[in-house]
């Protein structure tokens, strides 16, 4: 594959560790298996009592809140409008706060990367105007699966700009199993027949009420799967994909960008033994382990300067290649949970985040 000779990526994919506080649910101790260093770069964990030391590009405290962890990102989003091919992944197990990073909760403090990341992308397209800037934006969301797309904005209408549920009632029935991926002329993957719901850029008000029609799609289209299957947020990757297209009146000059925000299925070691009982669980397990060990093979290849990289090994790596190689950045989260019962599931995050590094 010509495309994976001209990788350019040593050092473009960057690790952000982040521990989330102790919560009422994780059993009243407080006794961290987490040590961090202040220079917001190194960390010790203990896990059966040895000590393993790591350094990253940053590691937050646990009182780190949902803004500081923003502006360390906020550089990242804006280069989505300057024509990159952005991509922030969250890893770790289920419980250590990958949902809370990428999407967080409410529309106050406790927002997370995805609305941040809309609202600054927002305001600054308007800032740009003044130089003739005209930027078109639209959203996807979708679900990785058992190794299967679907679009989680399939009962959406991709004409909806202002209000209301936007909601169709027609294409409910449409299989969505079918969803594949495809590489244009120019070498970019695309999915074919994903929807992309337009943000209004003109209005940052009505911008931000187009995401929100996005993310309560997203989140209904994700309970109706749920009620089917269990847990199955923590058993899928899920990525919201922001597309920009800008043009300079004045002298036109256009720029293509994207930025994917990714949460990934959880990585806990998934009993193979106990799944042997229940094919589908079986299957769901082999899916997890087969792409998160894909993406960790090509963030290896990358990092070792390798002229082939398995992007096609997985439907993940396939999907997020442009953001992986040529003109992309990457940044992983490392979410971690501080209990000493997680301090083995800890471990084996930093051990995988360490193969970017
Ligand atoms: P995951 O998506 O990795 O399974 P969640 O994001 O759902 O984990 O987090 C698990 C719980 O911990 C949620 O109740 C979430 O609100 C809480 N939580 C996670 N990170 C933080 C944080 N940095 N500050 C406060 N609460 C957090
Ligand atoms: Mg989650």
């Amino acid at each position: 594959d010509l495309h994976n000779t001209i990788q350019e990526l040593r050092g473009n994919i960057r690790v952000f560790v982040r521990t989330r506080p102790f919560l009422p649910g994780d059993n009243g101790s407080t006794q961290s298996s987490l040590d961090i260093h202040p220079d917001g770069e190194n960390l010790a964990i203990e896990n059966r009592s040895k000590s393993y030391d790591f350094k990253f590009d940053k590691v937050f405290t646990p009182s780190s809140g949902q803004e500081a962890v923003f502006e360390e990102v906020s550089e990242f989003v804006q280069s989505a409008l300057d024509g990159y091919h952005v991509c922030l992944f969250s890893y770790g197990q289920t419980g250590s706060g990958k949902t809370h990073t990428m999407q967080g909760s409410g529309s106050g403090t406790m927002r997370g990367i995805i609305p941040r990341a809309v609202e600054q992308i927002l305001s600054q397209a308007k800032a740009m105007q003044k130089q003739k800037w005209k930027f078109n934006m639209t959203a996807s969301f979708l679900e990785i699966y058992n190794e299967e797309l679907k679009d989680l904005l399939v009962n959406m209408n991709e004409g909806t700009i202002t209000g209301g549920p936007g909601m169709s009632t027609r294409n409910q029935s449409k299989d969505q199993s079918k969803l594949s991926i495809r590489r244009e002329r120019d070498g970019r993957s695309y999915v074919a027949g994903l929807k992309k719901i337009a943000i209004d850029t003109e209005d940052s008000e009505i911008g931000m009420q187009c995401l929100k029609n996005v993310m309560s799609a997203a989140a209904r289209a994700r309970s109706v799967a749920s009620t089917k299957m269990n847990s199955v947020s923590s058993r899928s990757h899920s990525v919201f994909m922001l597309h920009l297209n800008g043009v300079n009146e004045d002298d036109g000059t256009i720029v293509e960008g994207a930025l994917n925000l990714c949460d990934l299925a959880g990585s806990e070691r998934l009993d193979r033994s106990g799944a042997g009982s229940d094919t589908k669980r079986l299957k769901e397990t082999q899916a997890i382990n087969k792409s998160l060990s894909c993406l960790g093979d090509v963030f290896t290849a990358l990092s070792n300067g390798s002229s082939h990289v398995p992007f096609r090994n997985s439907k993940l790596t396939y999907l997020l290649q442009d953001c992986l190689s040529g003109d992309g950045k990457a940044l992983m989260f490392v979410n971690l949970s501080p209990t000493i019962e997680s301090s083995s599931e800890s471990l084996c995050s930093l051990r995988f985040a360490q193969r970017v590094n």
